[in-house]
């Protein structure tokens, strides 16, 4: 479509003609074809030093997966020549990599496009984009076309391989660009990514989600679950190993389901089975669905080495009728069942988890159900949040009759109670000595070094700054509710760690 200023008029009608908006009811849909992975990515030859002297800024919201999303964007834009920069008045691309998954994240994105109405009148061939999982919605692209005019570019979570192609068209034709696919396309692999530190590396090994959880846009935004194979992420994990990095963390909506939909018999725990055998000190996941947590797979666990002892378990109720509601495909029995399992298997494991509060028709029972769970569990920590209605979701049209205010209550007390567990877990580890990687200054007092244990919990001390990048043994002094204080201890104590890990 041509677009002669950026504050041309144009209707939802016009807009239809030129493009497939995005269809959730499309995007439900669960086809039997076979996804195909596509290993040839390349920079077609026009676009490879289109960027040269030029810069690009993407920025990201929402979870570890648009996080990675955004390296491999930002791997595409550097192979294409340009050069990151943090300064939107420098840019010549600006991308905003979103998340769909709370109205007040999109309110944001729409916020921070709004603002930069005068730098698109000011700068006229600057690009701006919208990219992630917003972008699959229709009613978000038909607010952009309609609201939004300045913007040049809008692409899908599907879509991110075609990046080059949808900037050509975007440069050359001066045309608003609208490519959303509401249904999955293949696995790409080998796409370029400029990873955010050399110490940690995040590592997709599958894509999407079939659960349908009745509060979730997920699976309508990333589109059905689709794994890769495991020779490619087993060579991936290898390459990050030899290039020096510390701790991988496998990304997937919902790992536990790694390898249903592939035509071998393998699944989440052979993989791990297989990576610990790599030589990289710290293997972790995200995120676990209780649903898919095979025996197999805590037996794997249970070997250690470089697998943490950190599970990221969501879930989100502690009473069974709600978790029915939300399709969460497990009662609060199973939960607490799988649960001592894995404390049997892993006796010094460490548990988080997310909670919903306020889920549609929630009674104050349930919710004490809720608490219940979080205190018989005795989580090191959780992401808590109030019921966020998503348009186009099952549970979107329940009925909620709960008023803000008793929902807003009930997180408080969640969160209470979730405040004094973290304390409590976190001063038994008074004196202990952890495994930390040291990963740069705290950000409050550049004197000081942080770090994270292998349970992935925050820890500052003093320390000289060539330690960053180092794994050290540090003696926890002061316990606090969501970080630690410790010193380092001179010498490595593998056997003191041993004795605590023993009991
Ligand atoms: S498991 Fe449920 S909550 Fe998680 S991404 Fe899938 S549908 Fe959403």
């Amino acid at each position: 479509m041509a677009k002669e200023n950026p504050t041309d008029l144009k209707s939802e009608q016009d807009v239809s003609k030129y493009f497939i908006p995005p269809d959730l009811k499309k995007a439900k849909k669960r086809g039997k074809e076979d996804v195909k992975v596509i290993r040839d990515f390349d920079i077609p030859e026009d676009m490879q030093k289109i960027g040269k002297g030029k810069y690009y800024l993407v920025r990201t919201y929402g979870c570890q997966m648009n996080a990675h999303d955004s390296e491999t964007m930002a791997g595409i834009f550097e192979a294409m020549g340009y050069q990151e920069t943090e300064e939107e008045n420098q840019a010549d691309v600006i991308l905003f990599n979103t998340c769909a998954i709370r109205e007040n994240a999109e309110d944001k994105v729409f916020g921070e496009l709004g603002r930069l109405k005068h730098l698109k009148l000011e700068k006229p061939d600057l690009i701006l984009g919208v990219a992630g999982c917003m972008s699959q919605e229709e009613k978000v692209v038909n607010k952009i076309l309609k609201s939004y005019q300045h913007v040049d570019l809008i692409f899908g979570t599907h879509n991110i391989h075609r990046l080059p192609d949808l900037l050509r068209d975007a440069l050359f034709n001066k045309e608003l660009v609208v490519e959303v696919w509401s249904k999955e396309g293949d696995i790409i692999e080998q796409m370029p990514k400029v990873r955010e530190n050399g110490l940690k590396a995040w590592v997709n090994i599958m894509y999407g989600c079939d659960k349908f959880c009745t509060y979730c846009i997920v699976p309508y935004t990333r589109g059905k679950e689709r794994s890769r194979r495991p020779e490619d992420v087993i060579a991936e994990v290898r390459e990050l190993a030899r290039q020096g990095y510390k701790e991988i963390t496998l990304l997937g909506q919902n790992v536990n389901a790694y390898g249903k939909d592939l035509e071998i018999d393998y699944g989440f725990g052979h993989l791990l089975d297989d990576l610990r055998k790599i030589d990289v000190p710290r293997i972790r996941f995200m995120t676990s669905h209780p649903r898919d947590f095979d025996d197999y797979l805590i037996e794997v666990l249970a070997k250690r080495g470089n697998l943490v002892e950190h599970i990221h378990l969501p879930f989100q109720s502690g009473n069974t009728e709600v978790l029915k509601k939300m399709a969460r495909k497990y009662s609060r029995e199973q939960y607490l069942e799988l649960v001592n399992k894995i404390k049997k298997a892993i006796p010094d494991v460490v548990l988080t988890t997310d909670i919903i509060v306020g889920f549609p028709g929630e009674t104050e029972e349930q919710f004490q159900d809720t608490l219940s769970l979080v205190e018989e569990v005795g989580f090191d920590s959780a992401y808590t949040f109030i019921y966020s209605p998503r348009a186009g979701t099952p549970a979107a049209i329940m009925e909620d009759s709960i008023p803000e205010e008793v929902k807003k209550d009930r997180l408080q007390r969640l969160n209470d109670l979730q405040n004094r567990i973290s304390r409590e877990r976190n001063e038994a580890l008074k004196d202990q000595i952890v495994e930390v990687l040291v990963e740069g200054e705290s950000k409050n007092d550049p004197e000081v070094l942080s770090g994270r244990t292998r349970t992935n919990k925050l820890v500052n001390f003093k320390g000289d700054k060539s330690l960053i990048g180092q794994m050290i043994d540090v003696r926890i002094t002061e316990p606090q509710t969501w970080t630690l204080k410790g010193e380092i201890v001179a010498m490595p104590l593998k056997e003191e760690i041993l004795d605590v890990a023993n009991g």
